[in-house]
């Protein structure tokens, strides 16, 4: 396993920024202030969740989290809206026509997704890069070489734990992914009693985590995402373009984030290239996804409006 060489060289303590939160309307003013910088980034995808699902379950530690995150609940992900093509946009930062990867099953014959991702990136500039997941199909998403631990793992809890020791080692890029509400939803119903109570267990691991973080002194310089790769249907599954399919949270926490809701679109892309942007590492110019500055309280980047991955080019 190859050690962690460096960070990258923007992040400095010195140039972290004020923790102090800002006032909700900061977002509306384009006043200069500090890059964010965060040493490391945890991205955390419960597979299938609703941002309805968030309240109905509760997902308690979760809204705890959203009060001190920037975040928004009307996120959208790709088509087809299926785990595997979705996780990888989301890791990517390209839309399903660059990465090409339209499949949602573990083919190793298929190969890896197309384009650099966020692990590739990360890799390149020395940051140790971690995949706990509970679907083998993910494997698709990147290059083991991009990868220094890369574990597959069904069980929520058997996940939460083995997050919790690669926290404690320390990483630049560590993505966890929880597949039992998915799971569940198919087996029995979307946002049914069965899926809530699977997603009131990821919950727990989630906050195994964050002590996890706490305890390794780390919190304070993580950026955490939490998002999901689609929705589902009641009575239904998911693949296609309902809002319900396509709908997804995207909840930001740590160093220079601006609380409270998002009004800017925001793409499952936005969070390799979120990421990338808090970590310092450069935007590949192939990608779809932008920085979601307003979270840090900065304009953002000028889009198109509209979904990116359906613009008529
Ligand atoms: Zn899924």
């Amino acid at each position: 396993m190859p050690a962690q060489t460096a960070t990258p060289p923007e992040v400095r303590a010195s140039e972290a920024p004020s923790v102090t939160p800002a006032p909700p309307t900061a977002t509306e003013t384009v006043t200069p202030t500090p890059r964010p910088f965060a040493s490391r980034v945890l991205i955390v995808s419960f597979d299938g969740l609703r941002p309805d699902a968030i309240e109905k379950a509760p997902m308690t530690n979760l809204l705890t989290l959203m009060e001190s995150s920037a975040y928004s609940l009307t996120a959208q992900t790709v088509l087809p809206s299926t785990t595997l093509p979705a996780h990888t946009s989301m890791l990517s930062g390209l839309c399903p026509a660059k990465h090409a990867t339209y499949w949602d099953d573990y083919v190793p014959e298929n190969g890896i997704a197309l384009g650099t991702d966020l692990f590739d990136s990360a890799r390149a500039a020395g940051l140790r890069t971690v995949m706990i997941v509970g679907k083998e199909k993910l494997w698709h998403v990147t290059a083991a070489e991009s990868l220094d631990v890369f574990i597959v793992n069904a069980n929520d809890e058997a996940i939460g734990n083995l997050a919790e020791i690669e926290i404690q080692k320390d990483f630049g890029v560590m993505f966890v992914h929880f597949p039992t509400g998915d799971v569940l939803g198919h087996e029995w119903s979307w946002m049914g009693a069965v899926q809530m109570s699977a997603y009131r267990a990821e919950d727990r691991e989630l906050a195994k985590m964050l002590a996890a973080l706490d305890a390794a002194g780390l919190r304070s310089s993580t950026l955490i995402i939490l998002t999901a790769d689609h929705g589902g249907v009641i009575g239904g599954s998911h693949g296609g373009n309902l809002p319900e399919e396509l709908t997804i949270p995207w909840i930001l926490s740590g160093p220079g984030v601006i609380p409270g809701p998002l009004t800017s679109f925001v793409h499952t892309t936005d969070t390799a290239a979120t990421a990338s942007y808090a970590l310092g590492l450069p935007r590949p110019a192939e990608w779809d996804g932008i920085p979601v500055l307003e979270a840090f309280g900065l304009p953002s980047p000028p889009r198109l409006p509209g979904d990116p991955c359906r613009q008529t080019r």
